[in-house]
């Protein structure tokens, strides 16, 4: 007798959901994602009980018709990519069509969207990521997803969550690393109805003395440099501000948010015995360089990409930290009194 079933949607998405949703800050992740891809200029995220309560994110991106919102929520359903040729091409910081498919079986997960053509918008409510209810709703252009309830239906993840404090810690990384990623984006957070941050213009000084304390922003080293196969844009950190062990490192690829080893370790080199030991220094590196010369489809948070050529990349990148550290007096003397 034949044993193998083909295993429902609801609850292979539900499966599936543990690799794309560890926690609230992975939820938070995807959706901010999505509202920059759909091209919001103004994004507001609000939590409730550290995301485990609530988290909504409004955003006033292109919205969706009908016909799109009923599919977004399903598995491997995405606007982004057509074919796996369009990777090397890739755009949005999107591609898998699977992140509402998980986020809304795990949850109880509501979609309010309008297009800019539409006068009235339309509101979806899943439950378990089953369409419970559907209505037309007065709002503005955008789309509002709110997650309920996270793993109200998987206790075991649930139980595994950690403290408040630890989840909320989680989301702020999360929301800091798009606020500094995306000065031109108006951001907005709450937590428990408290606001915490605003950001109305796009000034880069604002958000790093909010988030590292007022003045950060004049201790840092400004640098941009280009060429045909690589720009970097960005700040690096006075070796003499190390007082605690880490600071945030930060690189951007084509705007993602991403770890790559080889990047940090370039820089731990170009600041060499700058750094007492086991320091590493503030870094917040934007670098732009053609799709198709990096894989963004090697993780499945998409945390990490790969280099077609990491050779040539780091011999780009190398020499741009270095120089600019050089061209600074860091003589230890002022480093001390700093
Ligand atoms: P992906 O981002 O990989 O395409 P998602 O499951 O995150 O997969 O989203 C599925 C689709 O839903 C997207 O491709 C997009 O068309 C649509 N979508 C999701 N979020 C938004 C949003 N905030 N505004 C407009 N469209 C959205
Ligand atoms: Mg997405």
């Amino acid at each position: 007798m034949a044993r193998i079933a083909r295993l429902p949607d609801s609850i292979a998405n539900k499966i599936s959901a543990g690799e794309v949703v560890q926690r609230p800050a992975s939820v938070v992740k995807e959706l901010l994602e999505n509202s920059i891809d759909a091209g919001a200029d103004k994004i507001t995220l609000s939590v409730k009980d550290a995301g485990k309560e609530l988290i909504r994110i409004v955003d006033n991106g292109a919205g969706m018709l009908r016909e799109d919102a009923l599919l977004c929520v399903e598995r491997f359903a995405t606007s982004k990519i057509i074919g796996v040729e369009d990777l090397d091409s890739l755009k949005t910081l999107g591609f898998r069509g699977e992140a509402l498919a998980s986020i809304s079986s795990v949850s109880h997960f509501e979609l309010k969207t309008r297009t800019a053509k539409e006068t009235l918008g339309l509101r979806f409510r899943y439950e378990g990521g089953v369409l419970a209810e559907e209505s037309g709703v007065q709002g503005e252009q955008g789309t509002t997803m709110s997650v309920r309830n996270l793993f109200y239906n998987v206790p075991a993840r649930r139980k595994f969550l950690k403290s408040n404090a630890t989840e909320f810690q989680h989301i702020f990384e999360v929301i800091k690393s798009f606020a500094l990623a995306y000065p031109e984006i108006e951001w907005r957070m709450y937590n428990d109805d408290e606001e915490l941050f605003h950001f109305r213009t796009p000034e880069m000084a604002e958000r790093l003395n909010f988030f590292y304390g007022s003045d950060f922003s004049d201790s840092l080293i400004e640098l941009s440099e280009e060429n045909d196969y690589l720009s970097i844009r960005g700040f690096l950190g006075k070796p003499a501000m190390q007082k605690r062990k880490k600071l945030d490192q930060y690189f951007f690829i084509n705007r993602r948010v991403i770890q790559n080893r080889m990047l940090s370790q370039a820089v731990q080199q170009a600041y060499g015995e700058l750094l007492v030991e086991r320091q590493a220094p503030f870094v917040l590196l934007f670098l732009e360089i053609d799709p198709s010369r990096i894989d963004v489809n090697v993780h499945p948070a998409k945390l990490e990409v790969r280099f077609d050529d990491e050779r040539s990349v780091r011999n780009m990148f190398y020499p741009v930290i270095k120089r600019a550290i050089q061209l600074h007096d860091f003589s230890p003397d002022l480093a001390a009194t700093a």
